[in-house]
């Protein structure tokens, strides 16, 4: 049945310095589903972007110098807005971001486990006591640098903005946020609302919208700007790239958390149907367009048609449709480029001799949830992120071949192992280069507190719990002398 409380939010304008600004531009929020218009968005540019910056720049000394348990304060009340307005940024998660209706309720509690994480690192300590070779007082703390330039991605819009702007905030910095362009609502503005209501301090969060066309030259403005000391990136590897070259350029602190092409490794002795569960919703969740997502399913040759049996069963029963209908667990892809890359992967294995096991339909926006098997290293899909509702699955003799088949691509961001056998997973583990690694469980796993990122072309830096105040702070060395150190008779 349609779900026809398709709420649309009203939009003020961008948010910047504590107040809503309406531009004369605006570009067109599009529901992914139907393709209907959504909302009417701002379109900034990089005069905008500018005064969002000044204004957090001069919000910056008064935030940093409240007490920090007053800092903590406005994240707790986020969380607590944030739960109280769940159905709106469900609404949106389904209508703005073409969710399917669980994956909304899955941000709407996380996000105020994110502010109350950020609230509680605020009571860890900031710094160390080191010893002095001269008797000095001698500490090493952690002080916020400034304004923060945060841009993040469409796919899951409310827990990855707020993971990269909440701890930021929380250890005294001053955000600018760009939200995607796909999602500006859900990714930005709505938090503009929360933080308003909680009674953030004006300039202290401010939002800047804007069209594709645009986001050139408001991200130049937040890379170039020498008022911005830090910049938070979660996005595509071609993007985050050019990203971390500019802020290398500058000398700036960034934190660029990008692709995947992530591997569940299946053993002989696995309990193949948490194994069949765990791929399924690794490789289907949110169409797949989640950077941790399943993408290759590498499984021992023994158990590889029990797997895969078990695996295709439960992937077609996944229902696809708009996601106006709360069944409709498989929802479109945010957009007409994301649908063509996948079906240009799909057409380049079958191509080349992939077989497809489950699916492989694509109407529109629709991709049908897919399982290929007989893939080759010729082909795009087994090296190159898809970010689509397919599943390679690939059968392996030794530990070894697992091992050395998922460090076969240029990304490293997460991985899972499935077996009844601690020892052996742990030792597989140690070898697989990616920056997280969960055993008994699929790859995708986020928790507030815990460093989340990747290696190789999958990013750089942590966010998550003390990992984000680490990010986001200047470490300094600052000594009280008391008349101990002993200067060359010379002078
Ligand atoms: P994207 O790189 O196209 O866009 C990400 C953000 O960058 C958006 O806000 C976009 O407007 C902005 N952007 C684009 N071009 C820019 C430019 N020239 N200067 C400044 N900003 C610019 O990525 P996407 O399509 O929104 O997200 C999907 C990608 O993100 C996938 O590759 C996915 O794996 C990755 N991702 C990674 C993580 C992670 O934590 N590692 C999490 C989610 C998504």
């Amino acid at each position: 049945m349609l779900d026809t409380t398709n709420a649309r939010p009203e939009i003020k304008g961008v948010y910047i310095g504590g107040r809503w600004r309406r531009l004369d531009r605006e570009f067109e929020d599009m529901n992914p589903s139907d393709g209907s218009l959504w909302a009417r968005i701002p379109d900034g540019g990089a005069p905008v972007a500018r005064q969002a910056i000044e204004a957090a720049h001069d919000a910056f000394a008064g935030w940093a110098a409240l007490p920090f348990q007053e800092r903590a304060g406005f994240m707790l009340k986020c969380a607590d807005i944030v739960e109280r307005r769940k159905d709106d940024f469900i609404a949106a998660a389904r209508f703005e971001g073409g969710g399917w209706h669980g994956k909304g309720v899955h941000e709407t509690l996380a996000i105020p486990e994110i502010f109350r994480a950020a609230a509680g690192v605020c009571y860890s300590p900031i710094g160390e006591i080191l010893p002095s070779l001269h008797g000095k007082v001698s500490q090493a703390v952690r002080v916020p640098m400034g304004v923060v330039g945060v841009i993040s991605p469409w796919n899951v819009p409310g827990i990855l903005a707020a993971r990269q702007f909440s701890f930021a905030m929380a250890a005294g910095n001053t955000i600018v946020l760009k939200p995607s362009e796909e999602t500006p609502y859900m990714g930005g503005l709505f938090f503009a609302e929360v933080m308003e209501e909680a009674g953030v301090p004006p300039g202290a969060f401010n939002v800047v919208t804007c069209s594709r066309g645009a986001v050139g030259e408001v991200g130049d403005e937040m890379m170039d700007n020498p008022l911005v000391k830090g910049v938070a990136f979660t996005g595509s590897t071609a993007v985050g790239r050019r990203i971390a070259a500019k802020c290398g350029a500058h000398l700036k602190k960034c934190c660029i958390e990008l692709g995947g092409k992530d591997s569940l490794i299946v053993l002989e002795d696995a309990d193949m149907e948490r194994a069949a569960a765990a791929a399924n919703f690794g490789a289907f969740m949110h169409q797949g367009q989640i950077c941790m997502s399943v993408e290759k399913v590498l499984v021992q040759e023994s158990v590889h048609e029990t797997f895969l049996r078990l695996f295709a069963d439960r992937a077609s029963k996944l229902k696809v449709g708009d996601v106006a209908d709360k069944s409709n667990v498989i929802g479109p892809l945010i957009n007409d480029r994301q649908a063509a890359r996948v079906k240009s992967q799909l057409d380049d294995a079958v191509g080349k001799g992939a077989k497809v096991v489950v699916g492989g339909g694509v109407d529109g926006r629709f991709v049908e949830p897919t399982i290929l098997t007989r893939v080759t290293r010729d082909m795009d899909i087994w090296r190159e992120e898809t970010f689509g509702p397919v599943a390679v699955v690939t059968p392996f003799r030794t530990d070894g071949e697992a091992i050395a088949m998922n460090n076969d691509t240029e990304y490293g961001l997460s991985s899972g192992i499935m077996t009844a056998d601690e020892h052996r997973a742990l030792s597989i583990a140690r070898n697989l280069r990616t920056g997280m690694c969960h055993v008994n469980c699929s790859t995708i796993n986020d928790e507030a507190h815990a460093p989340f990122g990747g290696v190789k072309a999958s990013g750089l830096g942590r966010y998550g719990g003390r990992w984000s105040m680490e990010t986001f702070c200047e470490t300094r060395w600052i000594t009280l002398d008391r008349g101990g150190k002993p200067f060359p008779g010379v002078f």
